[in-house]
């Protein structure tokens, strides 16, 4: 048999950040208890309308320039008809003429290699209501119903299951970056569906693709992929490319392997015609520029500053580009002056070590870039070791103290010519212990040190104040 190739397209559907639902004035928010986010609008009772969201379709906006696509000149919206017990009003309102965005392309990063993704379109719509599957019951919770959702389409063009990942990990950090969509696939946040063909290497068409639903996590996404490029090579390696059909598929979780679920010629016709209840809104060019300007630089921009202007190495550059807050901070650092490779091993080590202990994030610690550079300066002028400076950090950043306090607190009197001015005031104070320590009373002299650690609130250098008060009390 011919070299296969596999060939992958993803549907990948996020849910986005926003106060109110899509086209209803209930919460956007995740509950453990059903139906109570919901509206009339999102129960579809008779004589309500929608209205929509225009944080949402400015988050889609959004997306769709970042994925280079063609804005269409008005946003316009479609009804899918079919019906289900999740949706109530028997439609969903999607995108389907008209999308957001069209003829996309973006560029990532596959074991540090960059390729091309080219993106079919991308469409805002409402999330259905979610069941609940019992022994002999099922409930509805209506907290989903309307909950904005943001579906790309890709054209088959990955290769293999870690690029289809890749890809999504590079979505789910840019939605974090813009802030658009926590993109958390616990919370199924994220949720794809998964077409997958082989074809032989020379060929010049595409292989018949099996496409598999509602994929909700990325490892799952991952396990599909090659699932199914195994199944498939194993059917054509035993003439058997015939039982490769057009069908929707279900991922198993439990055994890592896809379900049949229906074949292609069950195909629902959804029956696709203009939302009539929304009017169409024109997307002008003032809109899309400040839109624009709202987009901060995304990871793999920063990442190459990183490795061109400031010389991180490519492991350190990833660490920091992980999370926008972790870039933001370096950043911060570099604008204060922080050697770029100084302030990269901070982060990662002390600083990101600390969180990952105390499970916090970095935008909440008190440790902020302007002591980092406090802190680094005392190191350059040689007034503290690099191992002070750690021990420092550690102890500022449980006691949220200024660095400045800290060292006074805690700094030893090492001065000798300090220290004997103290020693002087107090021994001219203890005249008679004097005498009695040289007429033999050996033992106060832990006395005299006692008065100087009280004087000095500890901090006198021990050693040395022995030395000093040895010295004077000889006479
Ligand atoms: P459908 O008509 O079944 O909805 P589309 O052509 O609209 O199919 O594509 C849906 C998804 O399937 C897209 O993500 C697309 O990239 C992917 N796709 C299309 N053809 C193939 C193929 N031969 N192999 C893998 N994925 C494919
Ligand atoms: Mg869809």
């Amino acid at each position: 048999m011919k070299k296969q190739i596999p060939v992958i397209g993803l549907e990948m559907h996020c849910e986005l950040k926003s106060n109110s639902k899509v086209f209803s004035r209930a919460k956007n928010a995740y509950s453990e208890i059903p139906n109570v986010n919901i509206s009339a609008v999102d129960m579809a009772f008779p004589g309500t309308l929608p209205v929509v969201n225009k944080k949402c379709v400015a988050d889609a906006l959004k997306v769709s320039l970042i994925l280079n696509c063609e804005v269409p000149e008005y946003l316009v919206f479609d009804r899918k008809n079919y019906y289900y017990p999740d949706l109530p009003k028997g439609y969903q309102i999607t995108q389907m003429a008209k999308p957001v965005g069209i003829n996309g392309h973006i560029d990532i990063e596959v074991n540090d290699k960059l390729i091309p993704v080219l993106i079919h379109d991308v469409h805002l719509e409402e999330d259905t209501a979610s069941l609940d599957h019992y022994f002999d019951t099922t409930t509805i919770d209506y907290n989903r119903c309307g909950v904005p959702l943001l579906e790309l389409v890709t054209e088959p063009c990955f290769h293999s299951a870690d690029e289809a990942v890749a890809f999504i990990e590079h979505m789910r950090n840019i939605y974090r970056y813009c802030d658009i969509s926590d993109a958390d696939t616990k919370k199924g946040e994220i949720r794809c569906d998964v077409n997958v063909s082989i074809m032989d290497e020379d060929s010049k068409e595409l292989g018949i693709k099996v496409e598999v639903k509602n994929v909700n996590s990325i490892s799952g996404v991952s396990e599909t992929i090659k699932y199914e490029i195994s199944r498939q090579t194993k059917l054509k390696e035993e003439g058997r490319y015939n039982e490769v059909v057009q069908e929707t598929r279900r991922y198993d979780e439990e055994t890592g392997t896809t379900i049949r679920m229906r074949s292609k010629e069950d195909a629902i016709d959804y029956k696709y015609f203009i939302e009539p209840n929304i009017p169409k809104f024109k997307i002008t060019e003032k809109w899309l520029s400040i839109l624009k300007n709202e987009i901060p630089k995304l990871p793999l921009e920063r990442k190459y500053n990183y490795l061109n202007n400031y010389g991180l190495s490519n492991y350190d550059a990833s660490i920091i580009i992980k999370e926008k807050a972790i870039s933001d901070y370096f950043e911060e650092c570099l604008k204060l002056g922080i050697d770029p490779k100084v302030s990269a091993n901070w982060i990662i080590t002390q600083i990101l070590g600390y969180i990952n202990k105390n499970d916090t994030s970095i935008d909440k610690i008190s440790f902020t870039p302007s002591k980092l550079k406090e802190l680094t300066d005392l190191i350059a002028s040689n007034t503290i070791s690099s191992k002070q400076a750690k021990d420092i950090f550690n102890k500022v950043i449980e006691t949220k103290k200024e660095i400045k306090d800290y060292l006074t607190e805690n700094t030893q009197i090492s001065d000798s010519n300090e220290l004997e001015t103290i020693i002087d005031k107090i021994l001219a104070n203890n005249e008679t212990q004097i005498k009695e320590y040289q007429n033999g009373r050996t033992n106060l002299f832990d006395y005299f040190v006692g008065l100087v650690m009280k004087e000095t609130k500890g901090k006198a250098n021990p050693v040395l104040t022995k030395e000093l008060l040895t010295k004077k009390l000889q006479g």
